[in-house]
């Protein structure tokens, strides 16, 4: 299914869908649940645009390239550019919703990069390999370090996570990124996922919420 920016009570935003910009690491109790050092400077990549898809609908995961993890994040949709050094008043200006959204991993192929030092794209960027939800509008949050996100998967809570627990906040990580690459209207940024990352198979069923302000039910197709 192809993908546009959405808020959640249906109006299309018109920008282009961007790059999505992603902080890995940026809670404490995932990097260990992964073994993985806290990085000491944010840890960022890049996904591409063509690797969006809606939530709506179910979505698809690849099934010959070993585990598929789901990371459950907050999606931050920026509607202004960004570049250089930003103020926090720039950083707040620019910001035009936030979603739950999924960073899908090929953790296997991820694995075997990691070991031999390469870059991460191929376990980051296939077609499907960032499902983004329907944004709300940035004026639903007035303090950005305590927003709440989670993932029901099958029933059970696997993912509850908050803002509050980033290594780097919100507001800082995107200046940091604007510091290191422009950022642009339609790029998202995805703000590292909080503890309990696992494994996704055809007939799950995910809800995806940022509590208190959405919430989307979707299957893997
Ligand atoms: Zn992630």
């Amino acid at each position: 299914m192809s993908y546009q920016h959405q808020y959640a009570d249906g109006t299309r935003i018109h920008y282009p869908v961007g790059k999505v910009v992603c902080i890995g690491r940026n809670y404490a109790e995932h990097a260990k649940e992964l073994d993985n050092p806290v990085p000491t400077e944010p840890l960022l990549f890049i996904k591409p645009g063509s690797c969006v898809v809606p939530s709506e609908g179910g979505f698809k995961v690849p099934t010959d390239r070993g585990s598929v993890h789901y990371e459950t994040e907050i999606a931050v949709l920026l509607g202004k550019s960004l570049s250089t050094k930003p103020s926090v008043e720039e950083v707040l200006d620019a910001i035009s919703g936030y979603a739950p959204a999924l960073d899908l991993t090929l953790r296997d192929v991820q694995s075997k990069l990691k070991e031999k030092g390469l870059p991460w794209e191929i376990a980051k960027s296939f077609d499907g390999a960032c499902v983004i939800a329907p944004f709300v509008a940035a004026s639903t949050y007035s303090d950005l370090t305590d927003i709440p996100v989670r993932l029901t998967l099958n029933g059970a809570v696997r993912q509850d996570g908050n803002s509050s627990l980033m290594l780097n906040p919100i507001v800082p990580m995107i200046q940091y990124m604007a510091a290191c690459f422009s950022l642009q209207a339609g790029d998202v940024i995805m703000t590292g996922t909080p503890a309990g990352v696992g494994p996704l198979n055809p007939g799950d069923e995910l809800v995806l919420e940022l509590p208190g302000a959405s919430r989307f039910a979707t299957t893997v197709l």
